[in-house]
């Protein structure tokens, strides 16, 4: 049976599972991090651990391993050239290159939005499309974009960069240097502050920590300036997801990360503004849905990226 490994680096973990070429995951394993650990040290238990697999299930079935991690990673080289602020070890290196080496098995990096849209589009609800665009809504706004039914990764691998269209010139500064990014509107901390504001402009303090789980609990029952803030997100989606319908004419939008989760409540509302922002020609049958991997979406994605770029 052709097995795919899957790599996922997070701000404080590594994850890693071994995914069956129909999407069943065999065997998982997380990895804690430390922020400030150099790369040889965060490596040396992700190797182990893969090699360790290599050596008691047998080498011939695992057919490709893939890397997910933040940056932009070189689509030549494999190498993360930078942006990865909350791993910065992983700058100017190739985690892929090396466990190749140690493997002899092809391995692969790339961005972790490109893998989440890769991932969709093999073993979840991108299986219908050839034309859609992935955006992971939660610390930040990521994304990939898949067309003519393959993974679109641009001229140097560095496509996806959702968060950060411009939705305001004059808007909230972000911490890409521009102003306005989408990011600043629609992420987890930002539906957060856009509450938080709203409950002190009104001299109400909040019963317990806001966090995007809680603004969506509270607009399930129906608390005004929790429907405003999921009004006001659905809002500034739309305007991104209009820009990117009018230069792609895409077949659909998938919504994934953690707020994808209590997700249901935006769907409506991105229905609702998305005519407003795009030609009515490209607005048919577009189809706005909520991702179909969650839990597992990050080893599922690396393992569907590097099968997707094993038979590309
Ligand atoms: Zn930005």
């Amino acid at each position: 049976m052709d097995c795919f490994i899957g790599v996922d680096f997070g701000g404080t973990s590594v994850k890693l599972g071994v995914i069956t070429g129909e999407g069943l995951i065999l065997k998982k394993n997380i990895i804690t991090i430390g922020s400030g650990d150099s790369f040889e040290k965060i490596m040396h238990p992700v190797s182990e651990w893969v090699q360790s697999y290599l050596k008691n299930n047998g080498k011939d079935g695992v057919k490709a391993i893939g890397i997910g991690t933040p940056g932009f990673i070189d689509k030549r080289t494999n190498i993360l050239i930078s942006g990865s602020e909350n791993v910065p070890a992983l700058k100017k290196h190739s985690v892929a290159n090396i466990l190749s080496e140690k493997t002899g098995i092809p391995a692969y990096q790339d961005n972790d939005g490109t893998c989440a849209a890769a991932g969709e589009s093999v073993f979840g609800n991108g299986i219908n499309y050839s034309d859609f665009v992935m955006i992971t809504l939660g610390t930040g706004i990521g994304g990939g974009l898949v067309l003519n039914g393959k993974v679109y990764r641009g001229s140097k691998g560095f496509s996806g960069e959702i968060g950060h269209i411009c939705l305001d010139p004059n808007g909230i500064w972000c911490n890409c240097g521009s102003r306005g990014c989408f990011e600043q509107y629609a992420s987890g901390p930002a539906i957060v502050r856009n509450y938080a504001n709203k409950l002190l402009k009104r001299g109400i303090v909040a019963d317990e920590e806001i966090t995007p789980e809680y603004i969506f609990v509270r607009a399930k029952s129906k608390d005004e300036i929790a429907l405003e803030v999921i009004e006001e997100a659905g809002y500034r989606i739309a305007q991104a997801f209009g820009t990117l319908l009018n230069v792609l004419n895409l077949e659909a939008f998938i919504i994934g990360g953690g707020i994808s989760r209590s997700g249901n409540m935006l769907l409506p509302v991105i229905n609702k503004y998305l005519p407003d922002f795009v030609w009515p020609q490209l607005k048919e049958n577009v189809e706005v849905v909520i991702a179909k991997l969650q839990n597992d979406a990050g080893i599922m994605g690396a393992a569907a990226m590097a099968y997707e770029r094993l038979n590309n």
